[in-house]
Parts: structure tokens; C-alpha cells; sequence
């Protein structure tokens, strides 16, 4: 392995810092900036670590974006890519079947809940939720109920870049200057404890949501709803952990009303909460279709996929139309390197990974909520390996207390200089290391973050 010294990758980055510049489009640009920016160069990657050009090692707080869940530089990934490229690269899924994929499929049909047992293969997130979406409305279609196409999402959402995914995002400033199929989404409040209505207990919160959905339904009109969409754990909305029984009572009013319950599993499944899906181990959901992505594959090859219950394909079987086409496929719909990737990257995750994940959670969840003390910090929430720190300005009050846009990134900026990468989410920071991180690495984190949140304090006086 050849190691870039720290002087020489210094001068690379300042070269590619003006090549970026010249011709790299990075990805969320603001417009001021977009076309002539270079964000900062990462060299290499070694376990729950990157280094970065000067040749200063940080953790990998938000391994990547929630996916480089068996850390980096993992040998039988990097073997297993290579045997399969010299195997078969390509195989085109329009006329021909791979045998990565198949075996995948089975492999993911076998953990996932219920009586979803069908995997339509994307290339990542964003275009899992749209398939799930499209296939929705093509399920309506076939079934003789063209009207029942929209779509229900919540406050803080996120599923993806693509034109109908990203119709469901409601983070702040997803929307500002974005056209989306408004039309066809029907957006419902946060889940979100923490900023409850005043007066209300957790609770009684999850009351407030339950109620709030099936005044929904009863107002739009089930005949018109033919989804909800919702991840069990919203990630980049600030790891909001809903009020427990609340999800399951919603599946409840959605099975009763004839809803599709997609749940996007692109953040919590594959070893995040320490099982390979979430939904039905962790929140005891029998979702009609799962999404997936990010760590099926360790963020080593993009890959995602949706997982479809036999129910809704009998239905289809069933129906007045076997003629009718799901025109909808991808070049590299069932990718067999993608396909070999995640199969060794799920024989990793189940040999030890997935025991390690459950046995060190409580010590991660606890170490992270220690920094609760800190008069900055309003709310330390989690499940499993996410976690959110949520930051005040002010004395927290009943609504949680006053939003500060620039904390988050103060908190990055110091927690950098000291070691630590951070996903810095307006007044929040959101923690998701690499799934392999050790007690001694968890109390490096930990330690780095109170300092950086003492920084940020003290830049605030
Ligand atoms: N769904 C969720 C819950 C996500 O967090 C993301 C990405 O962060 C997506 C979908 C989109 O995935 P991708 O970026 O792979 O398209």
C-alpha cells in the first residue's frame, strides 16, 4: 500500500482544491459558491478513521453518511470486488439474471419481516424510495384505483435527491428554492419529543400524532392516500426517535385503510441498531415495503434496493391486468459486483459486527448522554449506533428552547481541529461511527465532543 506523506498531500489538495473548482459540482451547493468550491480532501481510511491532507487522523463520526458501517480498508471487500469484476462486471437485468443477486436477494428476503420476500435492486436511497413510490402507483393502477396515489410524509423527513423522493423532505430548507410533485404529498407533523406541543407528555405526544394521522385519512379520504412513508428513526431530520407504540399504531390505521406502509430502512438497517432490519426486530413493524441502501454494501459500492411483500405481488397477480407493465428498471438494477459486495459486507455484519453493535450500544448511547450536562446541549437522544445531540441557544423551554443555526458547524469545526468528523444538522450534531468502534474509541469520541461543545460555548459568551 503506498501512503501519501502529509507534505505531498498537501500540495495535492491545494491542486485539487483549484481543479474542483474548475469542473467538480459538489453535491447541496449553495448558489453563491456552486461550480467554484472544493470541500476539504480526505486521503485515506483505515477502520473507524480518515485522514485528511495534512495527514491529520479523524474519527469517522458519521461513518460517511451512515453507511461506511464495517469501516474502511476492509480487505475481503476490496478481494470480493475484484473477484467478481474479473468474474462477470456486468450483466444487463433487462434479459439476464446474475447470480450475486440472486443469492442476495434470498439472503435479504430471509431477514426481513413478514412476508416480504421480493427485492427490486436500485443504486442507492433515493432511488429505492422512488421505486417503492412508482410501484405504489402502479399497484393503484393495475388494481383499478387510479386516485389513490398520495403520498404522506412527516416534518423532518428525508428520502432522497430524485424528483417524487425528495417531494417527501421536510427539513428545514429542503424546500426554499426546490420545486417538488407537491401535489401529491400530504405532509404531517414531526415526531419529534423533543419539540412537542407545550403542556403535552411524550406520551400523550404520540397520542397527538396518532390522532392527527387518522384525522388525515379521514379528511383527505383513504381512497385517495396510497402511502405513508417513514423512517423508523428519522437520521438526518436529527436522529428523531419517535414516541414508543406510536409506529405501530399508525401501520395499524394504515392496514385499515388500505395505505401502503413503506418503510425507509436506508439509515437503520444493516447493523445500525444491530439487526439487519430495524423495523420488525426493533419497532415490531410488518411494513408492506422496506427500502434499503448505504450499509447493504459499507458504503463500497452504491447499492440500495426495496423489499416488496408477496401480498401486494399476488394482488397484482390476481388482478384484471396481468398485461400490465412496471415500466421502471436501471441500468445497474441488480449490479452483480454491487450484489457480490453486499453479500460479503452481510457475512461480516453476522459474524460478530451485529453482536458487537447490541453488546456496546448501551455504553455508546450512555457516554454520548453524559454530554447532556453541558448547558449548551437541550436533548442527547438515540437508539442503537445513532445518536443526536441537540443544541440551545437559550434556556430550554417548553418547546425546547431557541434554535441557533451556526452551532452545529462550530461544533464540527472544533471537534475537527481535535480529531473527531461530525455531521453537524443546523443547531444539532448527529453521531453514527463506524459499527466496529471500540469502548477506548467511543470514549475518545465522547471526550473530543464535550471539548468541542466547550469551544462552541465559550465562541457564544
Ligand atoms: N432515505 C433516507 C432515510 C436517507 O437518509 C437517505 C440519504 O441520506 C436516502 C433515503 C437517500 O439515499 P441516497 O443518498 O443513497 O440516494
Amino acid at each position: 500500500m503506498t501512503t501519501i506523506g502529509s507534505t505531498a498531500m498537501a500540495a495535492a489538495e491545494e491542486d485539487l482544491t483549484e481543479r474542483a473548482k474548475r469542473h467538480l459540482i459538489q453535491p447541496w451547493p449553495v448558489a453563491e459558491t456552486m461550480g467554484d468550491e472544493a470541500r476539504p480532501l480526505i486521503g485515506e481510511g483505515d477502520g473507524i478513521y480518515i485522514t485528511d491532507a495534512a495527514g491529520k487522523r479523524l474519527i469517522d463520526g458519521p461513518a460517511g453518511m451512515w453507511c461506511t458501517n464495517i469501516g474502511h480498508r476492509r480487505r475481503e471487500l476490496a478481494d470480493v470486488m475484484h473477484e467478481q469484476a474479473m468474474a462477470l462486471s456486468y450483466s444487463s437485468p433487462w434479459y439476464t439474471t446474475s447470480s450475486p443477486s440472486v443469492a442476495l436477494a434470498e439472503r435479504i428476503a430471509a431477514h426481513a419481516p413478514g412476508d416480504l420476500n421480493h427485492v427490486f435492486f436500485t443504486t442507492g436511497g433515493s432511488s429505492a424510495v422512488e421505486t417503492a413510490l412508482r410501484f405504489m402507483q402502479f399497484y393503484n393502477n393495475v388494481r383499478g384505483r387510479p386516485d389513490k396515489k398520495l403520498i404522506l410524509s412527516r416534518g423532518s423527513a428525508y428520502h432522497g435527491s430524485t424528483y417524487l423522493s425528495a417531494s417527501l423532505n421536510a427539513r428545514p430548507r429542503d424546500n426554499d428554492w426546490m420545486d417538488s410533485a407537491g401535489d401529491l404529498v400530504v405532509k404531517l407533523s414531526s415526531p419529534n419529543p423533543f419539540r412537542r406541543p407545550g403542556g403535552k407528555t411524550v406520551v400523550e405526544f404520540a397520542d397527538v400524532l396518532v390522532d392527527e394521522f387518522r384525522d388525515t385519512v379521514a379528511r383527505v379520504g383513504a381512497e385517495r392516500i396510497g402511502a405513508f412513508v417513514a423512517e423508523p428513526i428519522q437520521a438526518s431530520g436529527g436522529v428523531i426517535v419517535p414516541p414508543e407504540g406510536y409506529l405501530p399504531r399508525i401501520r395499524e390505521i394504515c392496514r385499515a385503510n388500505d395505505i401502503l406502509y413503506i418503510c425507509d430502512e436506508v439509515v437503520t438497517a444493516f447493523g445500525r441498531l444491530g439487526h439487519v432490519f430495524a423495523s420488525g426486530e426493533i419497532f415490531g413493524l410488518d411494513p408492506d415495503m422496506i427500502t434499503f441502501a448505504k450499509g447493504v454494501t459499507s458504503g463500497y459500492f452504491p447499492l440500495g434496493g426495496v423489499v416488496i411483500s408477496d401480498r401486494l405481488l399476488e394482488d397484482l397477480r390476481r388482478s384484471n391486468h396481468p398485461e400490465a407493465m412496471f415500466a421502471h428498471g436501471l441500468t445497474n438494477t441488480s449490479h452483480p459486483i454491487g450484489c457480490a459486495v453486499a453479500l460479503k459486507n452481510l457475512d461480516i455484519l453476522e459474524d460478530g459486527v451485529l453482536d458487537h453493535v447490541r453488546e456496546v450500544t448501551p455504553y455508546f448511547q450512555a457516554r454520548l448522554r453524559d454530554l447532556a450536562d453541558l448547558p449548551l446541549v437541550g436533548e442527547v437522544r438515540g437508539l442503537g449506533m445513532m445518536a443526536g445531540i441537540e443544541c440551545v441557544a437559550g434556556p430550554a423551554g417548553e418547546e425546547g428552547g431557541a434554535l441557533d443555526e451556526t452551532i452545529g458547524k462550530r461544533i464540527d469545526g472544533h471537534c475537527q481541529e481535535l480529531g473527531l468528523l461530525v455531521r453537524p444538522i443546523v443547531n444539532m450534531c448527529v453521531m453514527s461511527p463506524p459499527l466496529t468502534i471500540t469502548r477506548a474509541q467511543i470514549d475518545d469520541m465522547a471526550a473530543i465532543l464535550r471539548e468541542g461543545i466547550s469551544r462552541t460555548m465559550d465562541d457564544l459568551e
